[in-house]
Protein backbone atom coordinates (compact mmCIF):
# COMPACT_ATOMS: atom_id res chain seq x y z
CA UNK A 1 0.00 0.00 0.00
CA UNK A 2 0.92 3.78 -0.79
CA UNK A 3 1.02 6.33 2.10
CA UNK A 4 0.76 10.06 1.61
CA UNK A 5 1.46 11.95 4.44
CA UNK A 6 0.06 15.72 3.80
CA UNK A 7 0.90 18.46 6.25
CA UNK A 8 -2.19 20.71 7.54
CA UNK A 9 -1.00 24.02 8.46
CA UNK A 10 -3.10 24.70 11.53
CA UNK A 11 -0.56 27.80 11.74
CA UNK A 12 1.39 29.36 8.64
CA UNK A 13 4.71 28.67 8.28
CA UNK A 14 4.62 25.80 9.94
CA UNK A 15 4.28 27.01 13.06
CA UNK A 16 1.33 24.28 14.54
CA UNK A 17 1.03 21.07 12.22
CA UNK A 18 -1.12 18.56 11.97
CA UNK A 19 -0.69 15.40 9.62
CA UNK A 20 -2.96 13.33 7.02
CA UNK A 21 -1.63 9.87 6.69
CA UNK A 22 -3.60 8.89 3.14
CA UNK A 23 -4.22 5.67 2.11
CA UNK A 24 -6.55 3.57 -0.95
CA UNK A 25 -9.77 3.78 1.27
CA UNK A 26 -9.31 6.61 3.62
CA UNK A 27 -7.20 8.48 6.62
CA UNK A 28 -5.81 9.25 9.17
CA UNK A 29 -5.55 12.15 10.98
CA UNK A 30 -2.68 13.06 13.36
CA UNK A 31 -3.19 15.84 15.75
CA UNK A 32 -6.45 17.89 15.54
CA UNK A 33 -4.59 21.12 15.75
CA UNK A 34 -5.98 24.44 18.22
CA UNK A 35 -9.88 24.32 19.16
CA UNK A 36 -11.93 25.83 15.99
CA UNK A 37 -9.33 25.30 12.97
CA UNK A 38 -11.34 22.97 11.69
CA UNK A 39 -11.65 24.59 8.54
CA UNK A 40 -8.23 24.41 7.86
CA UNK A 41 -8.49 20.43 8.28
CA UNK A 42 -11.58 20.41 5.87
CA UNK A 43 -8.93 22.40 3.63
CA UNK A 44 -6.72 20.03 3.03
CA UNK A 45 -8.98 16.94 3.12
CA UNK A 46 -10.65 18.65 0.21
CA UNK A 47 -7.47 19.34 -1.59
CA UNK A 48 -6.94 15.76 -1.64
CA UNK A 49 -10.06 14.64 -2.49
CA UNK A 50 -11.01 13.69 0.91
CA UNK A 51 -13.72 14.52 3.31
CA UNK A 52 -14.20 14.34 7.25
CA UNK A 53 -16.08 11.38 6.95
CA UNK A 54 -12.87 9.56 5.19
CA UNK A 55 -11.07 9.68 8.34
CA UNK A 56 -11.05 6.35 10.26
CA UNK A 57 -8.56 7.06 12.76
CA UNK A 58 -7.45 10.55 15.08
CA UNK A 59 -4.45 9.96 16.65
CA UNK A 60 -3.69 12.69 18.98
CA UNK A 61 0.52 12.28 20.07
CA UNK A 62 -0.10 13.93 23.59
CA UNK A 63 -2.28 16.51 25.44
CA UNK A 64 -0.53 20.00 24.84
CA UNK A 65 -3.69 22.01 23.07
CA UNK A 66 -1.76 22.68 19.90
CA UNK A 67 -2.33 18.49 19.39
CA UNK A 68 -5.43 17.54 21.27
CA UNK A 69 -7.47 20.79 21.31
CA UNK A 70 -9.92 20.08 18.35
CA UNK A 71 -9.74 16.78 18.52
CA UNK A 72 -13.22 16.39 19.78
CA UNK A 73 -14.61 18.31 17.23
CA UNK A 74 -13.34 16.63 14.52
CA UNK A 75 -14.24 13.04 15.31
CA UNK A 76 -18.00 14.45 16.05
CA UNK A 77 -17.06 15.93 12.22
CA UNK A 78 -15.86 12.37 11.18
CA UNK A 79 -18.95 10.75 11.85
CA UNK A 80 -20.61 8.99 8.63
CA UNK A 81 -23.82 6.88 9.15
CA UNK A 82 -21.79 3.95 9.68
CA UNK A 83 -19.40 5.20 12.40
CA UNK A 84 -17.00 7.67 13.44
CA UNK A 85 -12.86 7.71 13.59
CA UNK A 86 -11.66 6.31 16.62
CA UNK A 87 -9.33 8.51 18.43
CA UNK A 88 -5.87 6.98 19.88
CA UNK A 89 -3.88 7.89 22.42
CA UNK A 90 -1.61 7.29 25.92
CA UNK A 91 -2.99 6.62 28.85
CA UNK A 92 -0.35 8.70 30.27
CA UNK A 93 -1.95 11.82 29.24
CA UNK A 94 -5.28 10.59 29.87
CA UNK A 95 -6.33 12.61 33.14
CA UNK A 96 -5.63 15.91 30.99
CA UNK A 97 -7.77 14.61 27.88
CA UNK A 98 -10.55 14.22 30.62
CA UNK A 99 -10.12 17.55 32.05
CA UNK A 100 -9.21 15.39 35.51
CA UNK A 101 -5.74 17.13 36.32
CA UNK A 102 -3.86 20.63 35.37
CA UNK A 103 -0.61 19.95 32.88
CA UNK A 104 2.78 21.10 34.14
CA UNK A 105 4.95 23.35 31.17
CA UNK A 106 8.56 22.95 31.53
CA UNK A 107 9.47 26.16 29.13
CA UNK A 108 12.90 25.79 27.54
CA UNK A 109 13.56 28.89 26.26
CA UNK A 110 12.68 32.83 27.22
CA UNK A 111 10.25 32.74 24.82
CA UNK A 112 8.40 29.96 25.46
CA UNK A 113 8.30 31.05 29.12
CA UNK A 114 6.22 34.60 27.22
CA UNK A 115 4.61 32.52 25.41
CA UNK A 116 3.06 31.23 28.19
CA UNK A 117 2.26 33.86 30.11
CA UNK A 118 -0.10 34.41 27.45
CA UNK A 119 -2.77 31.73 29.06
CA UNK A 120 -2.94 30.20 25.20
CA UNK A 121 -1.11 26.96 26.33
CA UNK A 122 -3.15 25.75 29.87
CA UNK A 123 -6.31 27.06 28.14
CA UNK A 124 -9.09 24.25 28.61
CA UNK A 125 -10.14 22.38 25.38
CA UNK A 126 -13.18 20.62 25.01
CA UNK A 127 -12.58 17.40 26.76
CA UNK A 128 -12.71 13.67 25.20
CA UNK A 129 -11.92 10.04 26.10
CA UNK A 130 -9.85 7.96 23.83
CA UNK A 131 -11.43 5.27 22.03
CA UNK A 132 -8.12 3.25 21.96
CA UNK A 133 -5.74 3.42 24.81
CA UNK A 134 -2.26 2.65 25.03
CA UNK A 135 -0.83 1.54 27.94
CA UNK A 136 2.65 1.42 29.41
CA UNK A 137 5.08 0.43 26.50
CA UNK A 138 1.74 -1.19 24.71
CA UNK A 139 2.16 -0.28 20.74
CA UNK A 140 -0.58 -0.33 18.39
CA UNK A 141 -0.93 -1.78 15.19
CA UNK A 142 -3.15 -0.16 12.58
CA UNK A 143 -5.39 -3.19 11.03
CA UNK A 144 -4.53 -4.10 7.72
CA UNK A 145 -1.94 -1.10 7.26
CA UNK A 146 1.94 -0.52 7.35
CA UNK A 147 1.16 2.02 10.44
CA UNK A 148 2.01 1.62 13.75
CA UNK A 149 1.50 3.47 16.89
CA UNK A 150 4.54 3.61 19.26
CA UNK A 151 4.66 5.25 23.00
CA UNK A 152 7.58 7.74 22.93
CA UNK A 153 7.43 8.99 26.37
CA UNK A 154 9.28 11.86 27.85
CA UNK A 155 7.86 14.91 25.81
CA UNK A 156 5.08 14.13 27.97
CA UNK A 157 4.09 11.62 30.50
CA UNK A 158 1.98 10.07 27.52
CA UNK A 159 3.78 11.20 24.19
CA UNK A 160 3.08 8.97 21.45
CA UNK A 161 4.96 8.93 17.39
CA UNK A 162 3.35 7.39 14.66
CA UNK A 163 5.54 4.85 12.33
CA UNK A 164 4.33 5.00 8.26
CA UNK A 165 6.29 2.61 5.96
CA UNK A 166 9.17 1.80 8.91
CA UNK A 167 11.38 4.63 7.63
CA UNK A 168 8.87 7.49 8.44
CA UNK A 169 7.58 8.89 11.72
CA UNK A 170 5.24 11.58 12.70
CA UNK A 171 6.77 12.35 15.91
CA UNK A 172 4.83 15.22 17.39
CA UNK A 173 7.01 17.45 19.84
CA UNK A 174 9.79 15.07 20.52
CA UNK A 175 11.98 17.29 18.54
CA UNK A 176 10.95 21.02 16.36
CA UNK A 177 12.92 22.99 14.45
CA UNK A 178 12.49 26.51 13.03
CA UNK A 179 12.56 29.56 15.69
CA UNK A 180 10.71 30.90 18.29
CA UNK A 181 7.59 28.35 18.86
CA UNK A 182 9.32 26.60 15.79
CA UNK A 183 8.64 26.67 11.89
CA UNK A 184 9.08 30.54 10.57
CA UNK A 185 12.57 30.35 9.61
CA UNK A 186 15.48 27.78 9.84
CA UNK A 187 13.28 24.70 9.48
CA UNK A 188 16.17 22.63 8.93
CA UNK A 189 17.93 23.52 11.94
CA UNK A 190 15.98 21.41 15.15
CA UNK A 191 15.31 23.07 18.57
CA UNK A 192 13.67 21.90 21.41
CA UNK A 193 10.04 22.52 21.34
CA UNK A 194 8.64 25.46 23.31
CA UNK A 195 7.74 22.85 26.09
CA UNK A 196 9.13 19.49 27.04
CA UNK A 197 9.06 17.05 30.52
CA UNK A 198 11.89 15.16 30.43
CA UNK A 199 14.85 15.63 27.78
CA UNK A 200 16.78 12.83 29.24
CA UNK A 201 13.92 10.36 27.59
CA UNK A 202 13.74 12.65 24.71
CA UNK A 203 17.05 11.69 23.82
CA UNK A 204 16.34 8.01 24.22
CA UNK A 205 13.16 7.86 22.10
CA UNK A 206 15.20 9.72 19.17
CA UNK A 207 17.35 7.59 19.60
CA UNK A 208 15.47 4.06 19.46
CA UNK A 209 13.55 5.84 16.19
CA UNK A 210 16.87 6.22 14.43
CA UNK A 211 17.91 2.77 15.49
CA UNK A 212 14.82 1.65 14.54
CA UNK A 213 15.43 3.19 11.01
CA UNK A 214 13.53 6.07 11.04
CA UNK A 215 14.95 8.66 8.38
CA UNK A 216 12.36 11.31 7.97
CA UNK A 217 10.61 12.81 10.71
CA UNK A 218 7.75 14.95 10.35
CA UNK A 219 6.82 17.12 13.48
CA UNK A 220 4.05 19.62 15.15
CA UNK A 221 6.22 22.76 14.73
CA UNK A 222 8.93 22.93 12.22
CA UNK A 223 10.48 20.20 10.40
CA UNK A 224 10.43 17.92 8.41
CA UNK A 225 13.76 16.48 9.33
CA UNK A 226 16.54 13.72 8.54
CA UNK A 227 17.78 11.24 11.05
CA UNK A 228 21.55 13.07 10.34
CA UNK A 229 19.42 16.32 11.98
CA UNK A 230 18.09 14.68 14.61
CA UNK A 231 21.01 12.90 15.43
CA UNK A 232 22.59 16.25 16.24
CA UNK A 233 19.87 17.24 18.29
CA UNK A 234 20.41 14.07 20.17
CA UNK A 235 24.20 15.42 20.83
CA UNK A 236 22.81 18.80 21.99
CA UNK A 237 20.20 17.06 24.49
CA UNK A 238 22.61 15.13 26.10
CA UNK A 239 25.39 17.71 26.29
CA UNK A 240 22.25 19.31 28.23
CA UNK A 241 22.42 16.35 30.74
CA UNK A 242 25.97 16.71 31.22
CA UNK A 243 26.00 20.41 31.89
CA UNK A 244 23.02 19.72 34.50
CA UNK A 245 25.09 16.78 36.25
CA UNK A 246 27.97 19.72 36.41
CA UNK A 247 26.20 21.54 37.92
CA UNK A 248 24.29 19.40 40.03
CA UNK A 249 27.97 18.86 41.37
CA UNK A 250 28.80 21.87 41.45
CA UNK A 251 26.05 22.69 43.98
CA UNK A 252 26.88 19.78 46.29
CA UNK A 253 30.31 21.23 46.11
CA UNK A 254 29.41 24.80 47.43
CA UNK A 255 27.63 22.70 50.24
CA UNK A 256 31.16 20.91 51.30
CA UNK A 257 32.70 24.42 51.62
ZN1 LIG B 1 3.92 19.68 23.02
ZN1 LIG C 1 3.21 21.44 20.13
Amino acid sequence: MNYQIIKIPILPLSMVNAFIIKYTGGCILVDSGVPNTEHKVEKTLIQHQLTFTDIQYIIITHAHIDHAGNAKKLQELSYSKKSGAKIIAHEGDLPYYQGKKEMTFCATSWFAKLFFKTGIVSKHYPRFTPDILLKGDQSFHIPNLDIKVIPTIGHTQGSISVLVDSNKVIAGDLVASGILIGGIMFNNKPKRPPFEENPQMVSQQLKNLISRGCEQFYLGHGGPLNDKQVNNHIRNLDKLDKLDKLDKLDNLDNLDN
